[in-house]
């Protein structure tokens, strides 16, 4: 037995299966086979039930005590991202260009890790609620759970989630109450002129002077700023303009945009603004905005994040080095909406490449730290 309770077999067997889940990984919104490997994986430690099918692919594996007491959640993502894996390791991605480069596979067998203490450790009053959440990184899994009409009988009373983060000393960790982690939304902006001849571009109308303007206007937000209640950043994603054609004056261009700012109220404030830029510089070019990805930011609970301090002093994790609220977006922000939720960062390592980054790797020495941190917050929470 180690400090989470788990026999070396079952640590052993975590790590296996975050392996199976690196080198299966599916894609956001079609997580059916990493949900089903990981239903399989929990079946036998004999939760109360098994729901599935949340918002998508998701999964919420639930062990009752049968008696009154808190509902506490524990979230971990199913999905990995559309990119070529670079690591070499044995347990590569055998998905051409699909890959965990987030970590989500070590998320995942964190609460693998936890499903099998929760056997061996039942719960004595209340309920805990093992959810592994599908598309978190197009920010639309959290929300599709949250209105599955199925989701309204597991609606938690605490909520937790973590995130491993390279750049931060490994197993440390870093929580606070407030804003964890930044609101971001993606605008699609499209304007449509009329063609023209390339030699008579003045019988047409091109959105080009316009598309020129609005990259002039996103200019000075798109430079780095201090982080802070006014933090705001636009990010040019994509351009399109016409046709690839030396004859045609074009008509039709397109620009796809991410907004971020430090709060739910700032990007609000922050997406209008822009939205009445578009209006200006598109008259007469019909502009229309759709939005996309949109991530609420993530709100930590002060007495939720009391829980994950108290765990952290009771395991013995030392206190990690990060700035927060960190600018990415986790869609666990939707959470905070409903329930006392705290999403903290665990270090993965100083010389981990970043998030996202081809060469990275989930560290496995994390998921025992992990599970101890896990299972300790449960204990504080059922004992009020
Ligand atoms: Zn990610
Ligand atoms: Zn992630």
């Amino acid at each position: 037995m180690d400090r989470t309770g788990l026999t070396p077999q079952e640590v052993t067997a975590v790590i296996q299966l975050r392996h199976q889940l690196h080198a299966n990984p599916d894609l956001s919104g079609r997580e059916a086979g990493t949900a089903a490997r990981i239903r399989e994986f929990l079946r036998p430690t004999a939760p109360a039930h098994i729901l599935e099918g949340l918002g998508g692919a998701g999964l919420a594996v639930v062990y009752d005590s049968g008696q009154p007491g808190p509902r506490v959640m524990f979230r971990a993502e199913l999905d990995a991202l559309p990119i070529v894996e670079q690591t070499g390791l044995a347990h590569a991605s055998c998905r051409a260009g699909t890959a965990h480069l987030c970590g989500h596979d070590g998320h995942m067998a964190i609460l693998a890790g936890l499903g099998l203490w929760l056997e061996q450790n039942p719960p004595r009053a209340g309920q805990v609620v093992l959810l592994f959440q599908p598309a978190e990184e197009t920010g639309e899994g959290a929300r599709a759970v949250l209105e599955d009409p199925r989701f309204a009988a597991l609606q938690p009373d605490w909520a937790f989630a973590l995130h491993n983060m390279p750049g931060m000393e490994f197993g440390t960790l870093a929580v606070a109450p407030g804003v964890a982690s930044c609101a971001s939304v993606g605008l699609r902006v499209t304007l449509c002129g009329r063609e023209a001849h390339a030699a008579q571009p003045e019988t047409g109308h091109s959105p080009g002077a316009a598309l020129a303007s609005l990259i002039m206007a996103l200019a000075p937000h798109s430079a780095a700023q201090p982080m802070g209640p006014g933090f705001r950043l636009a990010t040019l994603c994509h351009l399109n303009m016409g046709t690839p054609a030396f004859g045609i004056a074009p008509a039709q261009a397109e620009v796809w945009i991410t907004l971020r700012a430090y709060d739910d109220a700032g990007l609000e404030a922050f997406e209008a603004e822009i939205r009445e830029v578009v209006a200006r510089i598109g008259q007469g070019l019909s502009p229309q905005i759709s939005r996309h990805d949109h991530f609420h930011a993530s709100v930590n609970a002060a007495e939720a994040v009391d829980h994950v301090i108290r765990a952290q002093n009771a395991v013995g994790l030392a206190q990690g080095s990060f700035p927060m609220p960190m600018r990415p977006s986790e869609d666990f922000g939707a959470f905070s909406r409903k329930t006392r939720m705290a999403l903290f960062f665990l270090g993965a390592g100083l010389d981990q490449p970043a998030l996202h980054d081809p060469a990275y790797d989930f560290p496995d020495a994390l998921i025992v730290p992990a599970v101890a941190l896990f299972s300790q917050i449960q204990r504080q929470v059922q004992a009020g």
